[in-house]
């Protein structure tokens, strides 16, 4: 902290001129007496603006002594409110997206149903027989609903939810297989990104990794001749996020079910994404489902509840009900539970599964079915709320599904687009249209592409588009 002792900065300012330039400093009486403020001061705790104005004074004093050149008191004013402003709106509210991208993880993945985000509100604001059994008046368990409903969509036998799939993978090898083998395919063995990769999930969880067969290729006859009295279980990751391409083999899932059953091992599989209805419908590359992994001999699959499911935050363990018994009564399942209002919510999630509802309730779902002329139409009718502002334009665009699904894959889509020019016209570089939008009221996260700044309108929910308007009215400085 040598800048800060007077006379010790590298800038040879005499002493006498520094304290001078320092004295301009409003004191904090009198930044609290800026007209600027008093709205403020009516809203915050005088004492919370006080310890703003003290913070942001402190970090001039220190530029100031490490010789920046002046600070005019309007911009301490400004720093104060930006500051306020900061705290007076929270950091997680909503934002508009239109990057065409479906689930976007630094989005905050799937937004979900009006129904669950209801559950989800209720369960929270209210006390819920989280573990009451209502007819015995005895402790309950808290996964008996979602473990019925996922026994009648995925066929599995038991079903436990805790904070994300990456905790379900590391507790399933945890309970099961710690101090022992598990086999694991080289081209498995794998990022998926954050922080989440194969080999440290399982040295996290006293496994030993056994890796077989190469990149590209591996055969069952692989595994085969990596069992060992040790193994405990071949681990099977989905490649959620990227593709081999080429002379590439890998055996069926039901193939390694074979092996694993005939050697007393058990089969897991990381799927990821964890789809419950087929994509391929809607022009995608066929996602594995849950349903499918379990009837093809996987014993437990662990899958995300925010990807394609389209419910909140959470990791899904389904499978034999011995195994998620033994994995459930593990210590560390305590430590990564999902909370009341995340149960609350997948069971929602899945109830719209259960009445065929899932492509119009489900938001994931909704945009990946959406039809093109609909979203050539609201496209449309933005151009025209906007005063068919010259240079606008409907184009093709490609939305995806994101989030560690589907890797390469788009959906044919449209998109608002504003060319450059049009953002030059009102004195702005895309860029800076761009970052207007992220930080209006209402926030847009747009595309910018090809000189153009895209609004995909795969991924504008219906009842944004009002909201959408006014953004680019406000962003492009009309209204
Ligand atoms: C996304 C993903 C994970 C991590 O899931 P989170 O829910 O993000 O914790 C783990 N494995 C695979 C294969 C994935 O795609």
């Amino acid at each position: 902290m040598a800048e800060h002792v007077p006379g010790t900065s590298s800038l040879a300012e005499p002493e006498p001129e520094r304290q001078q330039r320092l004295r301009q400093i409003p004191s904090i009486s009198a930044i609290l007496a800026y007209p600027e403020l008093e709205g403020y001061l009516e809203r915050f705790p005088n004492e919370v603006v006080t310890q703003v104005a003290q913070q942001v004074v402190g970090r001039v004093r220190t530029a100031m002594l490490s010789g920046s050149a002046e600070v005019h008191p309007d911009q301490i004013i400004d720093a104060v409110r930006r500051e306020l402003d900061q705290l007076e709106r929270p950091r997680l509210s909503p934002i508009i997206n239109g990057t065409g991208v479906i689930i976007h993880t630094n989005l905050g993945r799937a937004p979900v149903s009006a129904e669950t985000a209801e559950a989800m509100a209720e369960t929270a604001s209210r006390y819920t027989p989280l573990e009451l059994e209502l007819d015995s008046g005895r402790r309950g368990g808290r996964m008996v609903e979602i473990s019925r409903l996922l026994r009648l969509l995925v066929g599995a036998e038991s079903s436990l939810v805790v904070n994300n799939n990456a905790a379900a993978v590391l507790l399933v090898l945890s309970a099961l297989c710690a101090g022992r083998e598990v086999i694991v395919s080289r081209s498995q063995s794998i990022e998926i990104g954050g922080g989440f990769r194969i080999p440290e999930v399982l040295a996290q969880s006293g496994a030993r990794l056994v890796e077989v067969g190469t990149t590209n290729r591996t055969y069952v006859r692989d595994y085969a001749a990596a069992i060992t009295s040790e193994t405990a279980a071949i681990l099977s990751v989905h490649w959620s996020n990227f593709r081999i391409v080429g002379f590439t083999a890998q055996p069926a899932l039901a193939e390694l079910a074979e092996l694993a059953h005939q050697r007393g091992l058990v089969l897991i599989e990381d799927l990821g994404s964890g789809a419950l209805l087929d994509t391929a419908p809607f022009g995608l590359a066929h996602e594995p489902t849950v349903g499918e992994a379990l009837s093809a001999g996987a014993d437990i699959v662990c899958f995300s509840g925010d990807k394609l499911l389209g419910g909140p935050q959470a990791g899904i363990i389904s499978g034999k009900w011995e195994l998620v018994s033994r994995v459930a009564a593990h210590p560390l399942a305590r430590a990564v539970r999902a909370d009341k209002t995340a149960l609350a919510g997948i069971a929602a999630t899945l109830r719209h599964y259960l009445y065929h509802e899932a492509l119009t309730k489900v938001p994931v779902w909704r945009m990946i079915s959406a039809p093109l002329d609909q979203l050539e139409a609201r496209c449309r009718s933005w151009v025209a709320q906007l005063g068919h502002l010259p240079g606008l334009a409907v184009v093709e665009s490609q939305a995806t599904v994101g989030g560690g699904s589907l890797p390469g894959e788009t959906l044919p889509s449209r998109a608002l687009a504003i060319p450059e020019a049009v953002a030059r016209a009102h004195g702005l570089t895309l860029d800076q249209l761009a970052q207007r939008l992220r930080t209006g009221r209402p926030a847009v996260m747009p595309r910018v592409e090809n000189g153009r700044l895209l609004i995909d309108a795969r991924t504008v929910l219906p009842g944004e588009d009002g909201d959408l308007v006014q953004a680019l009215r406000q962003a492009l400085g009309r209204g």
